[in-house]
């Protein structure tokens, strides 16, 4: 069993690089729920903190990371929308990212994997599960506030539409959006970067700079990270 040798900060915000003695790294997070693993990730303390391993093979704003996102714009006290929340892997990371100055707030539509984040968020003050169908905000639009943040993963063929019509409800002038794009849902039959070109120019049609596209291969084959700003 490795130990854990050092521990430093990473160019964003309460993300961190732990070292352990067989020569490997990962990256980690501050733990807001001390004692809780989300999904088997090992936990260790330093100097009294407790920090949790943030696998990028099982995140992709972990793969983006490490993949070379240039920059992150969830830090302390970033309000986050996250579509498709799922069993709340990622979320329990951005949950530890903005602290309890933050929000993240989490919409899955189903049931089954919302009773296994529920769980993930009764540790977290600043998590909140919504059980809903992300096509459909107007449902949601009285339990969510505006946020900085909208971070998008339902793997859908109209995810970034889907994306948009939320930026609309929900996303500030000038706020961010990630979205994780899944090029085999979208068409098996093209090109995984055809792909991200077609959804890129959506997002640049419905007002959005795009800041940045990083392919996820080989934490996740063909997916890519899109970073954009909405101008409003
Ligand atoms: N983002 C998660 C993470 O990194 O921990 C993994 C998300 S998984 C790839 C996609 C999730 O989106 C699934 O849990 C699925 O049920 C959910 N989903 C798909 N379509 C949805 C929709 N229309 N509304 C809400 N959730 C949806």
């Amino acid at each position: 069993m490795s130990e854990l040798v050092k521990i430093s900060k990473t160019q964003f915000e309460n993300v961190y690089q732990c070292e352990f003695n067989d020569g490997t790294t990962r990256l980690c997070t501050k733990n807001l729920a001390p004692g809780f693993s989300v999904y088997g990730e090992r936990l260790f303390k330093v100097e009294g903190i407790e920090y949790r391993e943030w696998n990028a093979f099982r995140s992709k704003l972990g793969g983006a990371i490490l993949k070379g996102l240039k920059q992150n714009p969830i830090v302390k006290g970033t309000k986050v929308l996250y579509l498709g929340a799922a069993s709340g892997t990622t979320p329990s990371h951005i949950s530890d990212i903005v602290e309890l100055e933050g929000k993240v707030y989490g919409v899955e539509f189903s049931p089954r994997v919302v009773r296994e984040f529920l769980l993930v968020a009764q540790h977290r003050p600043n998590l909140f599960p919504i059980l809903a169908d992300a096509r459909f905000p107007q449902y949601y639009r009285t339990l969510v506030e505006d946020v900085d943040v909208l971070y998008v993963d339902i793997a859908q063929p109209d995810e970034t539409d889907i994306a948009i019509y939320n930026a609309r409800f929900f996303l500030k002038e000038n706020g961010y959006m990630l979205l994780a794009i899944k090029a085999r849902s979208i068409d098996v039959t093209k090109e995984p970067t055809e792909i991200y070109e077609m959804e890129v120019n959506k997002l640049k049609e419905a007002n959005f700079d795009v800041l940045q596209v990083v392919q996820l291969d080989p934490y996740d084959k063909d997916h890519a990270m899109v970073l954009s700003k909405y101008k409003g």
